[in-house]
């Protein structure tokens, strides 16, 4: 038996702490589009905005995808939410840049692709943006990060934009609401195990 002094001790514990969260609940009573920055070396950063994709459509929002490095085209996220209602899925990079090995070529696809980003940063009919592993065409300079700034900053006032990549640049930071850092503690890859389908792919 737990003794009563320890059952008394928790309930009171418990007590304040839902005091400090129903307050801080309380306090929070805006709404706006958000901007999120999932950043980091960690693993987590993709697969975390695809979660919130699937939140969205299953609340009956609109969503976007624009991916930035085109890494494989056999991923399960785009087999599975390309097919679905009410998605709109665009691949904007040819590949990784070391297998491009053009600045030239990079900056073109990637300027490209912008132009796409901008048409649904104006439209808001689309309620959520993912734009995944936007930090590489920003961090190699293919992208003016002013402008991108400022598209961002413009666009509907309800729209959420998620952000994916490593190396988030800080002015991006600074302008987004919620920014995570995955920090990469182990990661099964290291230990020679190839990346597995439903959980890397
Ligand atoms: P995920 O898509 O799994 O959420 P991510 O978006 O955080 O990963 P990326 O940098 O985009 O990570 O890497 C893409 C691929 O590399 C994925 O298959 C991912 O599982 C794998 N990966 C992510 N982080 C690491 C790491 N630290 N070491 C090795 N492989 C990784
Ligand atoms: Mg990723």
């Amino acid at each position: 038996m737990v003794e009563p002094d320890r059952v008394e001790r928790y309930r009171t514990r418990m007590q304040r702490k839902k005091a400090i969260i129903d307050e801080a609940i309380a306090r929070a009573d805006r709404e706006k589009g958000l901007l999120l920055i999932l950043t980091g070396s960690g693993k987590g950063k993709s697969s975390s905005a695809f979660g919130m994709l699937a939140r969205a459509l299953g609340h009956g929002m609109r969503v976007g995808v624009a991916q930035f490095i085109k890494g494989r085209s056999d991923t399960g996220e785009e087999a599975f939410f390309s097919k679905q209602n009410n998605v709109i899925w665009h691949v904007l990079g040819e590949g990784f840049t070391w297998d491009t090995q053009s600045l030239e070529r990079d900056t073109e696809t990637a300027q490209r692709g912008w132009i796409i980003v901008q048409k649904m940063l104006c439209d808001p009919s689309i309620n959520l943006i993912v734009l995944d592993e936007l930090t590489y065409p920003l961090k190699f300079g293919w992208l003016d990060i002013t402008s991108v700034l400022n598209d961002l900053k413009n666009r509907p006032s309800m729209q959420h934009v998620v952000i994916t990549g490593r190396g988030a640049p800080d002015a991006l930071c600074e302008i987004a609401d919620t920014v995570t850092e995955m920090a990469d503690i182990k990661h099964a890859f290291r230990a020679g195990i190839q990346a597995q389908k439903g959980i890397d792919l």
